[in-house]
Order: structure tokens, then C-alpha cells, then sequence
């Protein structure tokens, strides 16, 4: 046969017509075709539910096993663990019963934790999604706007998702997904229909439809949705959602309303000084509609829990206690280097005092770490040193001389 008799199998164009003609056993692909059908393959991929091997396997465990697993990783705060604990194992109970007619329907329980940034509410979302196993997405309410305006839909939040879990839809629909500053979408002001409130109401109108368990159309790529656009379509009834913030001031607000339930008749003052102190411990559904979130927001948002501020007890705890702590991490990093580093107890609380002292909480540990022990990082890799001693006064010096030791806030 001719050379130039050949021809693609699939457009039929000639060898002279195309750049690559690959040849199969009983035909030739010509290089268009193999970047149109790489496109079909990807297409399929991305839309089909029942794509196998992305490996997430739904593990339930029961709400003591669940708390004692957070218990490993998060320090203190028990009782949004135990709150979380229940919510989460109602949940996906709920998701692995087949409900009849005429069954009782068990409502999802999406979660809102209120608590001081920095205080372990990412940590504790991340930690659930972890032992169960599930898709796990963390999205940052405040880069969502009104559907309309410069910013992302919110049904991006669920493309965070469906790229965690390889597109696998069947997964993704029985994901978490972690909202994180919900307060800053908070309604501004008492009077919120008179003008279009961008970051606002309108967000939250948005996210009503995501929380409330229906088809949601999502955008395979995120962003803003377009007319031309493939858009994938997921199931939100049995993803759950638990948002946090900060709700800076809810305190306040708090205070308010339990002054004027008049909390404590059978309680001591020591006591009710102490309640006062922790006001966030009280925190419900109607702070949170008075710091701004709408009502019909907080209707599916049925479990409000809080975390407490970060004490320098915790902190020290936080440094050397949960599974991958700080320190066991730089003790590794060090290891593989064959370098055993040993660290004196007062540096330790070094570190706790200046995280306190410059309001950095649990984030900023690490920070602090890496000030003192950088130097050692870069240098020991190239010595022949197998030990390193961390004393508090090289700490000292270390961090005296860190770029952190400017930050100090006022
Ligand atoms: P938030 O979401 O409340 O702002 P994060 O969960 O992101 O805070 O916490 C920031 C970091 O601080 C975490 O990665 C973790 O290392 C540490 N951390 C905060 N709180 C705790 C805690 N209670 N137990 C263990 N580590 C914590």
C-alpha cells in the first residue's frame, strides 16, 4: 500500500493531512483524535459516579471511639468533641440506614463551632474526615460572593471537594466540609434589605441551598459558573457541613442575654464569676442570629458548640502531647538527618510564654520553633554531628535575634 493512501481510522484525513498517524492493529489514529478522545475520556471520568479506586471507604465508629481518636490529636476542648462526636455519628448512622416510608427522618446536624482563631476548630473538622475516612474540604467563607458579583459561586465550595476525592461524585456526597469565618458573612448593620449587601446576606442565602440538601450544579473547575460550562451535579443531603468563626464580640451579646435570664439561682458566686469568664460556653443559635447570621441559616445549622481560648497549660500540652505535636515532628525531622535532638523542659515553656505573650495561640508555636531552630536546621544537615541539645539559652538568643521578636503587639 501507497504511504500516502494511509488515513486516520477515526476522521478518515490522510497521512498528508496530519502531522502524527499512529498505527494500531487494524487501523491509524491520527493526532487530533487522540487529543479529542483524551478529552472524552476526561469528560467521562469527571461526571461518572461510579468511578473506582479513589479508596474512601466510610469507617463509623461510635461517639466514645470518635472522641477518644480526637483526644489523640486535639488537646482539651472536650466539649465540642463531645458535641462533634454525636453529631458526626448521627449523621453517618443516618447515611447507612435505609430509610422506608414512613420512617422517623433524622435530620442532618451541620455544626457550628464558635471559638477564638487558632484554637484547634479546623483541626477538629480535619481530624473527624480523617477517621472516617470521608472527602474533607476546607473553604474560606469569605471568598464567596453574591451569585452576579466579582468572586467565586458558592457552589465552588463543593468543586473543593469533588477535587479531593478525584471527582468520584458517589464519595463526595457523603463528604465534610469545613466552612471556615462563617462570621464574617455575617449580616452587617440592622437593615439589611435596603441595599444589596455583597459579602453578606447574599452569601448566605447561597449557602442555604448547599446546607439544605438538594441538587446543587457545581462547576468542574470552580470559580464562577459559565453558560458553555459542563457542570457536574451533586447531591448535598448527606454532605455535612460544620462551619466555624470567631464571632468576635458574640461574647457580648452572650453576656446580655444571660444577665437577663438571670442564669445561677443555685450556684455560688465563685462560680458564677466563673461562668462569666467563659460566657462562650453558653453561646446558641439566637447569638449568632443577633451577631448577624439569618435565621433560616441557623435552622440547618442545628448544633452550636464552642471552644475555649488556648491557656498556657494547653499550649505546653499542645507542644509535645498530640500525635504528630510539634515537637515530635522537629525530634523526626532531626532523625532523618541522624541527629538526635534533645530538648530542655524550660524551653519548652519558653515558647508557651512568648506564643502568649505575642497573642500568637497554637499557631504561632510553630513559628516560634522554627525562629530557634532554623539556623540549626540549616547548618547540622552538613556536619557530622549525631546529637543536638536545644537549651534555653540558645533559644533565647535565637529568637532574640528572629525577625518574630519584632512583632510584638502591643
Ligand atoms: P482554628 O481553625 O480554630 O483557627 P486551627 O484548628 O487551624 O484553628 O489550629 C491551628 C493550629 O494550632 C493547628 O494546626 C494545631 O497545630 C494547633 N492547635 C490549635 N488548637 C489545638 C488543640 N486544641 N490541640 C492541638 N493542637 C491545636
Amino acid at each position: 500500500m501507497a504511504k500516502n493512501t494511509l488515513h486516520c481510522s477515526f476522521c478518515g484525513r490522510s497521512r498528508d493531512e496530519v502531522k502524527i498517524l499512529i498505527a494500531g492493529q487494524d487501523g491509524h489514529i491520527c493526532e487530533n483524535c487522540v487529543e479529542h478522545a483524551r478529552e472524552i475520556i476526561e469528560q467521562e471520568l469527571l461526571t461518572r459516579s461510579d468511578s473506582p479506586g479513589s479508596g474512601f471507604k466510610l469507617t463509623v465508629k461510635k461517639p466514645i471511639e470518635i472522641k477518644r481518636f480526637l483526644d489523640e490529636y486535639v488537646i482539651g476542648q472536650d466539649d465540642a468533641k463531645k458535641v462533634l462526636a454525636v453529631a458526626v455519628y448521627n449523621h453517618y448512622k443516618r447515611l447507612q440506614q435505609k430509610i422506608s416510608d414512613g420512617d422517623i427522618d433524622i435530620e442532618k446536624s451541620n455544626i457550628v463551632m464558635v471559638g477564638e482563631t487558632g484554637t484547634g476548630k479546623t483541626l477538629l473538622a480535619k481530624t473527624i474526615a480523617k477517621l472516617l475516612n470521608v472527602p474533607f474540604a476546607i473553604v474560606d467563607a469569605t471568598v464567596f460572593t453574591e451569585a452576579g458579583y466579582v468572586g467565586e459561586d458558592v457552589e465552588s465550595i463543593l468543586t473543593r471537594l469533588l477535587q479531593v476525592c478525584n471527582y468520584d461524585v458517589t464519595a463526595a456526597e457523603r463528604g465534610i466540609v469545613y466552612i471556615d469565618e462563617i462570621d464574617k458573612i455575617a449580616r452587617k448593620g440592622d437593615n439589611p434589605s435596603i441595599t444589596r449587601d455583597v459579602s453578606g446576606e447574599g452569601v448566605q442565602q447561597g449557602l442555604l441551598k448547599l446546607l439544605e440538601g438538594t441538587d446543587v450544579l457545581v462547576p468542574p473547575q470552580g470559580g464562577r459558573k459559565h453558560p458553555e460550562q459542563k457542570l457536574i451535579k451533586i447531591n448535598t443531603q448527606n454532605i455535612l457541613f460544620i462551619c466555624g468563626g470567631a464571632f468576635d464580640g458574640v461574647d457580648k451579646l452572650i453576656a446580655r442575654r444571660v444577665n437577663t435570664n438571670a442564669i445561677g439561682f443555685n450556684v455560688n458566686k465563685e462560680q458564677q464569676e466563673h461562668a462569666k469568664k467563659n460566657l462562650l460556653q453558653f453561646v446558641n443559635a439566637q447569638d449568632l442570629k443577633h451577631f448577624g447570621l439569618i435565621p433560616e441559616l441557623l435552622g440547618r445549622l442545628p448544633v452550636v458548640t464552642y471552644l475555649n481560648p488556648l491557656d498556657a497549660e494547653t499550649l505546653r500540652s499542645i507542644l509535645t502531647e498530640p500525635k504528630n505535636a510539634l515537637i515530635k515532628q522537629y525530634k523526626k525531622i532531626f532523625e532523618i538527618e541522624g541527629i538526635e535532638l534533645t530538648i530542655d523542659s524550660d524551653v519548652l515553656d519558653f515558647m508557651v510564654s512568648k506564643a502568649m505573650e505575642y497573642k500568637l495561640g497554637a499557631r504561632g508555636l510553630r513559628s516560634i520553633c522554627e525562629s530557634i531552630l532554623t539556623d540549626a536546621m540549616f547548618e547540622l544537615p552538613s556536619s557530622k554531628e549525631t546529637k543536638f541539645h536545644l537549651s534555653l539559652d540558645y533559644a533565647e538568643k535565637k529568637f532574640d535575634k528572629s525577625k518574630m521578636s519584632l512583632l510584638k503587639v502591643a
